[in-house]
C-alpha cells in the first residue's frame, strides 16, 4: 500500500474513531441521566412508603435527593472529561502523523531535489572541462592564442565550480560535527569590501553597492567562515535577479550587533520558501524547471556559520520587489578584542 493510502487509512480510523467515541459518550450521557431518573423514582415510592415524605415533591428538598444529585453532576463531569481528554489525544495523534506525513514528503522531495542537482552539477563542469581539453588536444595548433585562452579560462572556470561544490559539501558535513573555527577580532568592513570588489570584477554587468556606516565596532570571527557568508549572499543575490542586476549591501551598528544587509530586486522569495530556504540542499521550486545552477548547500552553510558565531540571519521582502537577507552578528567590547588577538597569536 502506498503511503498517501496509508495516512488516509490512519486519519479514517483516527476520524472513525473519534466519532464512536462522541457517540459513546452521548449515549452514556444519556443513561447516566436515565438511571438517575430511575433512582429518583425508587427513592421517592420509598420514602413515600416509610411515611418520610408526605407527597413525591418533598422528596426534592430531602438529603437523599441532595447525594443523589451530587453523585449524578460527578458521574457527569467524569464522563466530560475522559470524552475531552481522548477527543484531544485522538486529535494530537491525528496532528502528529500529519506532521510527520509533511517532513516525510519534504525530506524525499529533498533528497530526489538533490540527487539530481548534484548530477548536474557534477557533470556539467567536468563535460566543460572535458570539451576545454579536447578541443585545445584535437585543434590546438590550428587555434589562435586568444582562442586557447578562452578555453582554458573556460576549464579553470568549470574546475572552480567544481572545487566549490566538493568544498560546500565538505563543509556542510563539517559543520554537523564538531567544527573547530579560528576566532580573531575581524573588521567587517573590510572583509566586505574586499568581497564587493571581487564580484564586482567577476559580474561587471551588475551593480553591487556597499553603504556601510561611519565608526563601526568589530566582531569576533574566523575570516574564511564570514568571508564564505558574504560570497554567498552576494552570490545569491546575483543569481536570483534578472540581468543587469542590483544590489545593495548596508552595514550598520545597533546596540551591541553589527548589522549587515544583502538586499536584491530579484525574483524574491514566497513566504512559505522562507520558512525551508536555509535547509540542507533545499531549493525554490522543482528541479525541472530551475534554470539556475546550486545545490541548496549555500544558505545552510551560511545559517550554520552564523549560528556558530553567535549570531541571527533574517530574510524578508524588499520593496518593491526582490529579497534582504539580514545578519546580526555581536560586537567585540575593546577588552575582549585584546583578550581575543592574545589567544589567536598564542
Ligand atoms: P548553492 O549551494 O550553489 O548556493 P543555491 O543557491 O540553490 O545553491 P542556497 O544558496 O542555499 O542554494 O539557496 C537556496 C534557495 O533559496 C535557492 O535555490 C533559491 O531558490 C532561494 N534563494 C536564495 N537566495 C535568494 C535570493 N536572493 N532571491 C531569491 N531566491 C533566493
Ligand atoms: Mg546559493
Amino acid at each position: 500500500m502506498q503511503n498517501r493510502q496509508l495516512r488516509f487509512l490512519t486519519y479514517f480510523i483516527m476520524g472513525y474513531m473519534l466519532l464512536a467515541f462522541v457517540w459513546w459518550s452521548f449515549l452514556l450521557f444519556t443513561k447516566n441521566r436515565d438511571a438517575f431518573q430511575a433512582k429518583i423514582e425508587l427513592q421517592q415510592i420509598g420514602m413515600a412508603a416509610e411515611g418520610v415524605i408526605k407527597s413525591p415533591m418533598d422528596f426534592y428538598v430531602s438529603d437523599r435527593y441532595q447525594e443523589l444529585m451530587s453523585a449524578y453532576r460527578k458521574q457527569e463531569r467524569m464522563i466530560m472529561g475522559e470524552t475531552i481528554f481522548l477527543s484531544l489525544s485522538l486529535l494530537a495523534g491525528i496532528y502528529v502523523i500529519y506532521r510527520g506525513y509533511r517532513r516525510e514528503v519534504a525530506s524525499s522531495r529533498q533528497q530526489r531535489n538533490f540527487l539530481l542537482s548534484i548530477t548536474h552539477e557534477l557533470k556539467s563542469p567536468l563535460a566543460g572541462i572535458r570539451l576545454a581539453l579536447e578541443t585545445i588536444a584535437k585543434r590546438g595548433d590550428q587555434l589562435s592564442l586568444d582562442k586557447r585562452q578562452m578555453l582554458s579560462q573556460r576549464g579553470i572556470k568549470e574546475a572552480d565550480r567544481l572545487n566549490k561544490l566538493v568544498e560546500d559539501l565538505l563543509l556542510s558535513a563539517r559543520l554537523e560535527s564538531a567544527y573547530q573555527f579560528h576566532q580573531e577580532p575581524l573588521d567587517l568592513e573590510e572583509l566586505v569590501e574586499r568581497v564587493v570588489l571581487q564580484q564586482s570584477q567577476q559580474n561587471p554587468e551588475a551593480a553591487i553597492e556597499f553603504l556601510p556606516d561611519a565608526f563601526l565596532g568589530r566582531v569576533s570571527g574566523d575570516r574564511q567562515a564570514l568571508t564564505s557568508v558574504i560570497i554567498n549572499l552576494i552570490e545569491n543575490a546575483l543569481k536570483y535577479s534578472s540581468s543587469p542586476a542590483k544590489v545593495t549591501i548596508r552595514l550598520r551598528q545597533q546596540d551591541k550587533m553589527m548589522c549587515l544587509e544583502v538586499a536584491d530586486q530579484g525574483i524574491g522569495i514566497s513566504a512559505q520558501d522562507k520558512k525551508q530556504v536555509f535547509e540542507k540542499f533545499y531549493r525554490v521550486g522543482s528541479e525541472d524547471t530551475r534554470k539556475t545552477k546550486g545545490t541548496g548547500l549555500g544558505l545552510f552553510i551560511v545559517k550554520e556559520l552564523i549560528k556558530a558565531h553567535h549570531g541571527t540571519i533574517k530574510v524578508t521582502d524588499n520593496q518593491p520587489q526582490g529579497t534582504v537577507f539580514a545578519i546580526s552578528l555581536p560586537i567585540i567590547t575593546k577588552k575582549e578584542e585584546e583578550l581575543s588577538s592574545t589567544m589567536a597569536s598564542s
